[in-house]
């Protein structure tokens, strides 16, 4: 028999609630010792999805005043006999509720626990529990989506229709194998090569949405760069205020350099070194051209920015040299100052056609920013209501290691090489794509999977 598990599930700190969750066989007993209802009645006859009110009692002192949820096995979340008790938010009442149920026979549950019970015994697939992790993390409105897509099944779907088109042809093959003294014949050949076409297809679709799935995950990794003064804070300044709900800090790869994910009109954009950018206050502190380049690298987007009331000199040339081969888009900054630089200058225009005029100053030309870089990166296209896409690494992995084999399937078969050979390959795919819903999957990938959860989840 499986444990009981207990954990507090809401964000540490002050809240309106908090709420504890108990899974497993003794929940209600556990809970029968702490939990003193006000309109007593026994756990048998009260039904699942039944709040009761009532107190949380430690012997005959109250702890709090309580609204607690039953559900009944099997209709919980893990599928256990679940309970989640409501209580005042603050750490100090949480606490001791959580101790009261681990003192009566709880064990204190792992990061992710619940969800991994749920896989675990069958409710949701591998792919749906890891699903629930990016919705909780989820930074904006299109990644939340995506990932609710996933836990409602799409990507599950996806991979199990894939799986039933080489598993009827592979019921065939074995029907072969066991009477080799007949030839292959063509018709059969002709079902294997369209089903691993068909195949191919679909996983390479997959594969594909994967670069559309990392935007939506990992923002567009923007850096702004420009010459001291040419407007870089500002400009930034301008996008973070665009952002009223969600302005989140990452720490960058090196320690000096901090991330900024900001969602404005859809486009999630990765900002580079935003302390760097916002640091630089003083004229002799001021980011120059060096430090630039070096943020340029492995960025998805640079914005280079120019002060159009000034000529282009030698720095700002160094910079359009920087960006020459890169997916760039040219800012002219300070447009309501007298305009020296036009922005058919062919010094610009050799570079890139995506040319702006912007005044970061007044916030004028921020919108047409947001369209270019829609339009560069095909934001519009993202149709999430009937798209799967792939956002994890660990599923676009194993579905370029599936092609992969389906490809070597494909060249077995035109190479006439035994069906059994063929076989081994097909049957392959299939073991691959068990590694996303976690038929085919080691107890070390599902550890690594749910630690990465958060408590009471
Ligand atoms: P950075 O060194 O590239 O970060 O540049 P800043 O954003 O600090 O801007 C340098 C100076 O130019 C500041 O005094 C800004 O107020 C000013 N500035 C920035 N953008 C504009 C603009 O669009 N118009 C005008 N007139 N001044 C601007």
């Amino acid at each position: 028999m499986s444990t009981t598990i207990a954990s507090i599930s809401t964000a540490p700190g002050i809240g309106g609630i908090g709420i504890i969750r108990m899974s497993g066989a003794q929940t209600f007993e556990i809970l029968e010792k702490i939990f003193k209802q006000k309109n007593p009645q026994k756990i048998e006859d009260i039904k699942g999805y039944t709040i009761k009110y009532g107190h949380i009692v430690d012997n005959e002192k109250i702890i709090d005043e309580v609204l607690v949820s039953y559900f009944k096995a099997p209709k919980s979340y893990t599928t256990e006999n679940m309970c989640e008790i409501n209580s005042h938010g603050g750490t100090v009442i949480l606490k001791e509720i959580l101790e009261l149920c681990l003192k009566n026979g709880a064990e204190l549950a792992e990061p992710g626990e619940f969800t991994k019970r749920a896989f675990l015994n069958g409710r949701i697939d591998l792919a749906q529990a890891e699903s629930v992790i990016d919705i909780i993390n989820a930074k904006s409105e299109k990644e939340a989506k995506s990932s609710i897509n996933q836990l409602e099944g799409f990507l599950s779907r996806d991979i199990s229709e894939i799986k039933q088109g080489i598993l009827d042809v592979l019921v065939n093959i074995d029907v072969t194998i066991d009477y080799p003294e007949y030839d292959t014949p063509e018709v059969q050949k002709k079902e294997i090569k369209d089903m691993l076409e068909n195949t191919i297809n679909k996983l390479s679709r997959l594969e594909k949405s994967f670069d559309n799935g990392k935007i939506i995950k990992d923002g567009i990794k923007t850096a702004i760069i420009g010459k001291p003064n040419a407007g870089k804070s500002s400009l930034l300044n301008a996008i973070l205020k665009e952002d009223r709900a969600i302005v989140t800090a990452l720490a960058g790869t090196t320690r000096d350099t901090i991330e900024e994910f900001v969602t404005v009109r859809g486009v999630p954009l990765k900002l580079v070194d935003t302390a760097g950018i916002r640091e630089a206050v003083d004229e002799v502190e001021k980011i120059g051209v060096e430090k630039s380049i070096k943020q340029a690298q492995d960025a998805d987007l640079e914005i280079a920015i120019f002060d159009s009331s000034k000529p282009l000199d030698a720095e700002d040339l160094e910079i359009l040299n920087l960006i020459k081969n890169k997916k760039t888009i040219i800012l002219l900054n300070k447009t309501d100052l007298e305009q020296v630089i036009s922005e058919d200058d062919d010094r610009l225009t050799s570079v890139t056609s995506n040319i702006l005029k912007i005044s970061a100053l007044n916030k004028t030309g921020i919108e047409e920013l947001y369209d270019k870089i829609s339009e560069m990166f095909n934001l519009d296209e993202i149709n999430l209501d009937n798209e799967v896409l792939i956002t994890n690494l660990r599923h676009k992995n194993i579905i370029s290691k599936a092609k992969e084999n389906a490809l070597n399937a494909k060249n077995a078969l035109e190479n006439n090489m035994p069906i059994d050979i063929i076989a081994i390959y097909i049957r392959q795919i299939l073991d691959d794509l068990g590694e996303i819903t976690g038929e085919v999957v080691t107890e070390d990938i599902i550890n690594e999977i749910f630690s990465k959860f958060c408590l009471g989840k």
